[in-house]
């Protein structure tokens, strides 16, 4: 979602001349896009403030000016903090107010001290944005909803990206058909919450699995994906839309974060381990080569050793292609931040390797499986070595046989030779498919 939201400030920032930079150095602003969910990007964002210092202060030392910007969540959450610890700091908006970014540059060039605009405004930032006018890739981002409502005892998104927000159906459908235009053939839903959209439809609040269905009439739309969904929102209309919609990519990140009904209990996620696996079978069930990706958080306060085995047994079970795992990180604010049994560091270290190391292994098997078979890759890119292209599978691993640039934007098919740890090795077998849904 921030690499979204940065292209959107580039495109709001364009009619004021800025245009992006390949270095900091010597940039007439430098806006840092910033993470809060865990502690230590909160930290990662004042150590490369005081980088942006020196350069700001060489600017000036040339009798030139450096503005430099927080946005993101930590500016959300900081707020007038970031400018105490970091005075040279001139800008400071939180994500909900990126459209008025030019009017911020205006007032920061103009006055002394710091602008800092992190209200959550009544006004849709969507209805102020210019429209997207570049296309970095074949592969596009779309945010269709923003915000939480979920309150999990862990995290601070429903602080600081506010409560949850749908874009209206037709807006997104404008925008998807926009980024089709210039030349996405893959969109990525977005959203905190993805899979509680809810905006306003043709005849009422619409549906996920609904606007997917709409957005696979698009012509040229060959994949759609979408993220970050919660089990409790997976309706049985979406999980049909992955039987039915050929386009809707067969991968899904479904993050548990636990397998412990004790440990989900007090993270207040609303489901239980076996809702989880039920829930997975569903998806089996409809779209059989579903691949399945999930987050998951070690040492929330009360987790003892049976609460971790109960989340490896439920990985064993479950088999992921890829996931992502985390040591819990308190934050300020957080119900979990002031629960009584904080895990020890050493044990958190503990868990999250053995929990990693189950991980990658599932993810090795998963992709050691995809040798010798035929897939549909989309190319995005040239390849790291001279002669290689560079694209995805449908299950979003990256791949990079010898090919021709000009397959870049299509699909063509290619057989896997071998896998490593986080991509395959594959040959080119085809001429560029026509349409990836005619194949399937
Ligand atoms: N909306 C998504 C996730 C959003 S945050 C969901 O409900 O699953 C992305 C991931 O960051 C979470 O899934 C969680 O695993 C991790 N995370 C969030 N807060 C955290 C914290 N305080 N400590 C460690 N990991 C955290
Ligand atoms: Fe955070 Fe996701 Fe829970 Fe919302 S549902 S509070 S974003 S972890």
């Amino acid at each position: 979602m921030n690499v979204y939201d940065s292209n959107r400030m580039a495109d709001v920032l364009t009619p004021l001349g800025y245009a992006p930079a390949e270095a900091p150095d010597g940039a007439d602003m430098v806006i840092l896009n910033t993470c809060h969910i865990r502690d230590r990007a909160a930290e990662k964002v004042f150590s490369e403030l005081g980088r942006l210092r020196v350069l700001k202060q060489a600017r000036e030392a040339e009798g030139g000016r450096m503005i430099i910007a927080v946005a993101g969540c930590v500016a959300q959450a900081e707020g007038a903090e970031i400018v105490a610890r970091a005075p040279y700091v001139d800008i400071v908006l939180g994500p909900q107010t990126y459209h008025r970014l030019p009017e911020m540059v205006a007032r920061a060039s103009r006055a002394a001290g710091a602008v800092i605009e992190t209200d959550f405004p009544a006004e849709d930032k969507f209805d102020h944005l210019p429209e997207a006018s570049a296309l970095s890739g074949p592969t596009a981002f779309l945010t269709i909803q923003e915000g939480c409502d979920k309150f999990c005892s862990f995290c601070v998104v429903p602080y600081t990206r506010g409560a949850e927000q749908s874009r209206p159906q037709a807006a997104v459908i404008a925008e998807a058909r926009r980024l089709v235009a210039l030349g996405a053939r893959e969109i990525t839903l977005l959203g905190q919450n993805v899979n509680a959209w809810h905006g306003e439809g043709p005849a009422g609040p619409s549906t996920l699995g609904r606007l997917v269905r709409a957005l696979a009439d698009i012509p040229d739309l060959a994949r759609i994906r979408y993220t970050t969904s919660h089990p409790r929102d997976m309706d049985d209309d979406l999980i049909a839309a992955h039987r039915d919609v050929p386009q809707l990519m067969p991968f899904l990140h479904l993050p548990v974060q636990s397998g412990s009904d004790r440990i989900l209990a007090a993270m207040n996620r609303r489901h239980t381990a076996a809702d989880y696996v039920a829930l997975i079978d569903r998806l089996r069930a409809a779209r059989p080569d579903i691949a399945l990706s999930s987050d998951f958080i070690v040492g929330h306060p009360g987790e003892t050793d049976a609460d971790f085995d109960a989340t490896m047994t439920l990985v064993r079970n479950v088999g992921f292609a890829q996931a992502f795992s985390f040591k819990y990180s308190a934050r300020p604010g957080t119900p979990a931040a002031a629960a009584p049994g904080q895990v020890p560091e050493a044990e958190k270290d503990r868990r999250l390797q053995e929990l990693q190391a189950l991980l990658r292994e599932q993810q090795a098997a998963f992709n050691a499986d995809c040798v010798g078979r035929i897939v549909d890759v989309l190319f995005t890119g040239a390849g790291r070595r001279p002669g290689q292209i560079s694209g995805r599978t449908p299950w979003l691993q990256p791949v990079h046989p010898i090919g021709p640039d000009s397959l870049i934007g299509q699909i063509a098919r290619v057989k896997i030779t071998a896998a490593n740890p986080n991509s395959l090795n594959a040959t080119l077998l085809t001429q560029p498919l026509e349409q990836e849904r005619t194949q399937a």
